[in-house]
């Protein structure tokens, strides 16, 4: 250690500029510049502000001790001095120096160690409810550091969502006198939000009552996005951003928990496109990407899944891809519902039909689907899974682009819906469907004057379930329009070839579904059809059922005002089973009403349905109507109808619908039979 003495003041402090010393001892009374103003004049210097600085006074100035302390000494000693004393005082100055250095210097670190870990501490004394923070912990508040918080302006700074599980969390560290853990998200002042990880101890005073709260607070925004990452490349496929094979078993598995709680079914669909290797050989790699993605697209497009925007579309719960060239869907539906599957599976594989285009080449891609139902076909996730593979490598053997369900997948009953769907669905495809025509006869003069057309189809499991469960088939799967506009067709072209083949043709009657009605382009798709043919729109007569006009009474009167512009005619078939209203069918612009075959069934002997039915025939004769009376299966029924007024009669006891060559045979033409009456 070395020394170095100065005269004066002035000259202690140009010294203490040179020498950095580690100690200063100063005497208050120096010549020029004394003591207390050396000390003031050394401690303004940043080098100088934590020297010890000591200073030296007589027993008859104690009074300038004050304003040693005031210039910032850090301790002071009498003279006379005992030289051992000195030492001491100097040595045990220069010590704490060091010490207090060293924490200085450990507390720069340990504030730089949190703001780089994004850390901070707080303590929040629970009697005056201040809080204080360290500037980390403000910084991660994105408030001033220094800013007065208590705990209101805290939780006011809590995502609301998150507020009670923390305030549970501190309540019961502190019941529990032990420490607590919460992640919960802040909302900094700017609206920003970032995730937090707070950890939190209670300290207690002698009774064992809280008073302080302390601990700590990290920023782990950034660890939550990279968890959020890792689980995302792991759960998902990179080329097609969908859910990737574990992601969709772990789907499937909770879906399947769910399932049992709440009696639904869960569908899981294998798919897998047909021939993928050989586009990918002869294309290359690219191609087939560009493939897997279009596919992913379109299987998303055609089945939303649940992170799309809510819509009725919405069927699927995941669409993954879980292979090379494979994929899945997660379905959920019910016992009631199960045959749409077969819908969806159509959809998906008439998507990815649709040709794609890539460079120039056109490759056309198809599907196998095979399909596997909870808790029918499996209990869980990993065999549902395998079942729907073995049904869809059961289509790929048996010719592809097709589904097929997993054989004990459901019920008879769903299953025979399913088949017949498929089969109408051919049917339509292949025209196989005929129209069969029913004479309507005129009960005064006893002539033919209408036929109705009639769905019929030769393939056996159609026609053993009959044309009004065909239709309602056809509605369910949406093919109805293509169905009806057949039956339109098919039957205005015959109505025409009679007339060509000079037949006095008699007025054509097509049953409209509620369906076809509501549909906006139906008055266009009528009057086309009618132009086609070649046929004057007088030859038909439209047959709608009261709930397709009840629907919207104001559009359903516009139509048939659209309809009866055309020079259609209107009737309203199977009166008296709905809403039966006359007083509606006075508005609407029909000219008949063909009265339900169950009011005539029991005629002329039940006494309540003749009174009906000689009411509806009356009242409809109030509004202009004429009535047709369905299910005619009697002569006494027939003459019954006559006596009270009845215009026509349709059934069994007139003719069973015929196929148009019988028909023009018995009822059109000089060999006609004239209705046996
Ligand atoms: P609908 O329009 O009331 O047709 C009359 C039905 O009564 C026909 O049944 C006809 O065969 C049946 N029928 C005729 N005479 C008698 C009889 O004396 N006794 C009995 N018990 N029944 C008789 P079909 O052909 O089975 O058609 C049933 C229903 O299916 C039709 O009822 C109609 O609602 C619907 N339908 C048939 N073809 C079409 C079509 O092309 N389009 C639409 N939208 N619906 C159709
Ligand atoms: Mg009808
Ligand atoms: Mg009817």
């Amino acid at each position: 250690m070395s020394v170095v003495e100065a005269e004066d003041g002035d000259e202690a402090v140009a010294l203490a500029r040179n020498a950095h010393p580690d100690l200063i001892l100063l005497d208050i009374n120096m010549p020029r510049l004394n003591g207390v103003a050396a000390c003031v004049q050394l401690r303004a210097e940043d080098e100088f502000r934590d020297v010890p600085v000591v200073m030296v006074t007589s027993m008859d100035d104690l009074d300038t001790i004050k304003q040693a302390y005031d210039a910032g000494a850090t301790d002071f000693i009498v003279k006379p001095f005992n030289r051992t004393v000195l030492a001491q005082r100097v040595r045990h100055l220069l010590r704490a120096a060091k010490a207090f250095e060293a924490l200085r210097e450990s507390q720069a670190q340990l504030e730089q160690a949190q703001r780089l870990a994004q850390l901070g501490h707080w303590q929040w004394e629970l009697g005056s409810d201040a809080i204080g923070c360290s500037d980390e912990a403000y910084r991660l508040f994105g408030v001033e550091p220094g800013f007065a918080l208590n705990s209101k302006l805290v939780e006011a700074a809590v995502h609301r969502d998150d507020l009670s599980r923390l305030k549970e969390s501190v309540s019961a560290a502190i019941k529990a006198k032990r420490p607590y853990l919460v992640e919960h998200r802040i909302v900094r002042p700017g609206g920003q939000q970032r995730i937090i990880e707070h950890r939190g101890e209670p300290s207690f005073d002698a009774q064992g009552r809280a008073v302080r709260l302390f601990g700590t607070i990290r920023d782990i925004t950034a660890q939550k996005e990279a968890e959020e990452r890792i689980r995302y490349l792991a759960h998902y496929d990179a080329l097609t951003s969908l859910p990737n094979r574990a992601m969709v078993r772990e789907r499937l598995a909770a879906a399947l928990n769910k399932a049992v709680k709440y009696d639904v079914l869960v569908a899981v669909m294998s798919l897998d496109l047909d021939r993928f290797k050989r586009i990918n050989d002869s294309l290359g790699h690219v191609v087939g990407d560009e493939l897997l993605n279009e596919v992913g697209r379109r299987l998303r497009e055609t089945v939303r899944s649940e992170g799309d925007a809510p819509s009725p579309q919405r069927e699927a719960d995941i669409i993954g891809r879980v292979g090379e060239d494979g994929f899945a869907l997660v379905l959920r539906t019910t016992r009631e519902q199960v045959h749409e599957l077969a819908k969806v599976a159509n959809r998906v594989l008439a998507s990815i039909r649709q040709p794609f285009r890539l460079g120039g080449q056109e490759v056309f891609p198809s599907a196998s689907i095979g399909i596997a139902v909870f808790p029918y076909d499996a209990e869980d996730a990993d065999t549902l899974m395998k079942n729907a593979d073995a049904a869809m490598y059961h289509v790929k053997q048996s010719g592809r682009d097709a589904y097929q369900f997993y054989s004990k997948s459901m019920n008879a009953s769903a299953v025979q819906k399913l088949s017949l769907e498929s089969e109408l669905k051919r049917a339509i495809e292949r025209r196989e469907l005929t129209v069969a025509y029913q004479p309507k006869l005129d009960l005064r003069s006893g002539r033919i004057v209408g036929a109705e057309a009639l769905v019929r189809s030769p393939a056996r499991e159609l026609a053993a379930v009959g044309p009004a469960q065909i239709v309602a088939l056809a509605e369910e799967a949406g093919m109805i329009h293509e169905l009806g506009g057949f039956v339109l067709r098919s039957a205005l072209t015959q109505a025409r070839a009679w007339q060509t083949q000079g037949y006095a043709v008699p007025k054509m009657s097509v049953n409209l579904s509620p369906l076809q009605f509501r549909k906006s382009d139906l008055v266009r798709m009528v009057s086309s059809t009618l132009q086609d043919v070649g046929l004057n729109a007088s030859c038909l007569e439209l047959e709608i059922t009261e709930s397709a006009v009840m629907y919207n009474e104001t559009q359903a009167i516009a139509v048939m005002n659209a309809l009866r512009a055309l020079g259609v005619s209107l009737a309203i078939d199977d009166f008296g089973v709905g809403y039966s209203s006359l007083g509606y069918l006075a508005r609407f612009p029909i000219h008949c009403l063909k009265i339900d075959r169950s009011f005539i069934r029991d005629l002329p002997d039940d006494q309540e349905q003749a009174i009906v039915t000689r009411g509806i025939i009356s009242m409809a004769h109030g509004l202009e109507l004429i009535t047709v009376a369905e299910g005619v299966d009697s002569a006494a029924q027939m003459d019954f109808l006559r006596h009270h007024g009845c215009e026509q009669a349709q059934g069994y006891a007139v003719s069973p619908p015929l196929q148009a060559e019988e028909f023009a045979q018995q009822f059109l033409g000089a060999t006609a039979r004239v209705a046996a009456l």
